[in-house]
């Protein structure tokens, strides 16, 4: 077992519990911070996400609509350029045929196969030649409205309506100038198929097409619900014409909200409009907002998981390093403590050692006096005589042996600064060894050193450093003849100069050794296992302060039974040392 200075009882610190507001102050800057930062680049991030989002749905939606007008529009077109075809290949005495125009109403339907009839007409409205399902030769439509409205446009595409055959359908008609003859050709085109034409569109799950006339009547059927010719607007106000396409959002009959996306077609003064539930066509931005709530509350739990995980560690780091603090603080007191006991002990035994001196002078007077008295009165020996002079040695020996004590605590007690002096070591040691060696022998003691070349010279207080050796020696005298008596015994020194502390010497002996608990105290004032006379207490303590001083270290370790080694570090003399390292070479 090795120590140091023994360390002093350890306290609970009363700072322990003052760590509950720091802790909340740490732990809710370390989930405010990141959090607020988090979140806030979180919102921005799904700020311009969404908007990114929104705004590609809404550009998907406007290709669609457009699109699926172009569509629309090319259809009407194409079905105009047939007519035209007609007029221009075809002459009125041609067409009045019904075989022609059976023929040509076959290739149109070949071609498309919305072509349901076809009519030709006079000027006054008569119709003339008739190919197709119903009986309508014959009929005159002078006063129909589309009758009027292509005599003054030339080419006429029709609403929805009834007509003579009380089905809805819708015609294309068209007014041919020839030099001899104005006349007009009118088709008939077949409304399932152009429903079917209109509603296909695919948009989503919800996404449907249709178009609605001037008026706000349906043209096509409408999915979800609505017939042909019905009211196709929310608001019972007929569609307002625009420019373009136009996109806005308002409430169905069943208030849900729907995405309305509207375009007038050229050909045709018909609205089409391509609706969508707006949960539906916002679909991906529905998902994405989930999404970015999960990982908004994920991220959040991370950083308070965290936050509480690292606000425990610091706190604990804190923890550890208050009481270490709190330790050196009980230290510090501890050693000011000594210190004052120092004091107080020098000056208790400075006031017991001067009347010691006068007790001790007094009694060698009656010791003087008795033994004049005994020559001159020619005493003879008694038991009363022998009694009056053992009492008298036993009076001179406690005297001397408080005087031991007293001038033991006035070397513990003194303070002074030590008078470093560069010393050679390897001189020093052997001298040390001399002053102590006769009393070793005597105990059957052989001691060895164990020198080390590399090393001449150390700094030191030669005084000082001489009572710490010989109280180490005195120390291991005593140890070794407690376990051996008068024969066996060893001491060895030995002295290392290469170790980082600077020179270390090592005194170890083969003597009693120092038991675990001992070891812990012997440094301490006062401490001695010694019989009452024989030990103080004090050596090794003033050795520990005297070695200290001097900028070195001290350590005991021992095996309890098996001998004990102190180990002294001093600070090495550099310079010399470095002389002494380059005469070497030289
Ligand atoms: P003292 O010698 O007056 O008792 P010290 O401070 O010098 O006071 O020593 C304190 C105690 O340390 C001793 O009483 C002894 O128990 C123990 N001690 C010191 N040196 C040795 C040693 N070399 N071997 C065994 N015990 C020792």
């Amino acid at each position: 077992m090795t120590v140091n200075r023994p360390l002093f009882s350890q306290s609970t610190s009363p700072l322990r519990n003052s760590y509950g507001p720091l802790r909340k102050t740490i732990l809710s800057s370390m989930i405010l911070v990141p959090i607020v930062i988090y979140l806030l680049a979180l919102g921005i991030g799904y700020f311009y996400f969404m908007t990114s989002l929104q705004n590609s749905s809404l550009a998907s939606i406007k290709r669609i609509l457009g699109d699926h007008g172009q569509m629309i529009d090319t259809f009407l077109e194409e079905r105009k350029s047939d007519l035209a075809f007609i007029t221009d290949t075809y002459s009125y005495t041609a067409l009045k045929d019904p075989e022609t125009l059976r023929q040509i109403l076959k290739q149109l339907q070949h071609k498309s196969s919305a072509f349901v009839d076809l009519g030709i007409f006079d000027n006054n409205g008569v119709h003339v030649n008739y190919q197709g399902p119903y009986d309508l030769s014959g009929k005159i439509y002078k006063d129909e409205p589309w009758f009027k409205a292509v005599l003054e446009n030339g080419v006429y595409i029709s609403d929805v309506f009834l007509g003579f055959r009380k089905i809805p359908h819708f015609i294309i008609a068209m007014e041919k100038h020839s030099p001899s003859q104005t006349w007009i050709i009118r088709a008939t085109i077949d409304t399932y198929l152009f429903n079917t034409l209109v509603e296909h569109v695919s948009i989503g799950k919800t996404g449907e097409a249709y178009l609605l006339n001037t008026k706000g009547l349906l043209q096509t059927r409408r999915p979800s619900s609505g017939s042909l010719m019905e009211e196709g607007t929310l608001d019972h106000r007929p569609p307002e014409f625009h420019q373009g396409l136009k996109i806005s959002i308002q409430k169905d009959r069943q208030g849900n909200e729907q995405l309305y996306a509207t375009t007038w077609l050229k050909n045709k003064l018909w609205m089409l409009v391509v609706k969508q539930d707006k949960a539906d066509a916002f679909h991906t931005l529905n998902t994405a907002t989930y999404l970015i709530i999960l990982t908004t509350v994920i991220g959040v739990m991370i950083i308070i998981l965290v936050s509480f995980y690292f606000t425990a560690r610091i706190v604990r780091r804190l923890e550890t390093m208050d009481s270490e603090k709190e330790k050196l603080r009980f230290q510090l007191i501890h050693a000011s403590g000594l210190a004052e006991l120092g004091e107080m002990a020098t000056g208790f035994a400075h006031e017991i050692n001067n009347p010691l001196q006068i007790i001790k002078s007094e009694l060698a007077l009656i010791q003087m006096d008795l033994a004049e008295l005994i020559e001159k009165a020619g005493i003879q020996p008694s038991e009363t005589q022998t009694e009056l002079t053992d009492s008298l040695s036993q009076i001179d020996l406690q005297i001397n042996r408080c005087s031991q004590i007293t001038h033991a605590i006035l070397k513990f007690g003194r303070r002074s600064e030590p008078e470093t002096q560069t010393l050679d070591l390897n001189q020093f040691i052997p001298e040390i060894i001399t002053m102590v060696d006769k009393r070793a022998s005597v105990q059957g003691i052989d001691i060895r050193l164990d020198p080390d070349s590399r090393l001449q010279f150390i700094k030191a207080d030669p005084a000082q450093l001489q009572q710490v050796f010989l109280n180490l020696f005195n120390n291991a005298i005593d140890a070794i003849t407690e376990k051996h008596g008068s024969a066996g015994g060893m001491i060895n020194l030995s002295v290392d100069s290469l170790t980082k502390e600077g020179v270390v010497i090592s005194i170890t002996d083969n003597g009693i050794g120092i038991s675990d608990e001992n070891i812990k105290k012997v440094f301490t004032p006062f401490f001695t296992t010694k019989p009452v006379g024989k030990g103080t207490g004090l050596g090794l303590s003033v050795c520990y302060g005297i070695i200290k001083n001097m900028g070195g270290d001290m350590a005991v370790s021992s095996r309890n039974g098996n001998g004990t080694v102190f180990k002294i570090s001093l600070p090495v003399e550099r310079s010399k040392f470095q002389e002494n390292k380059s005469d070497d070479a030289r």
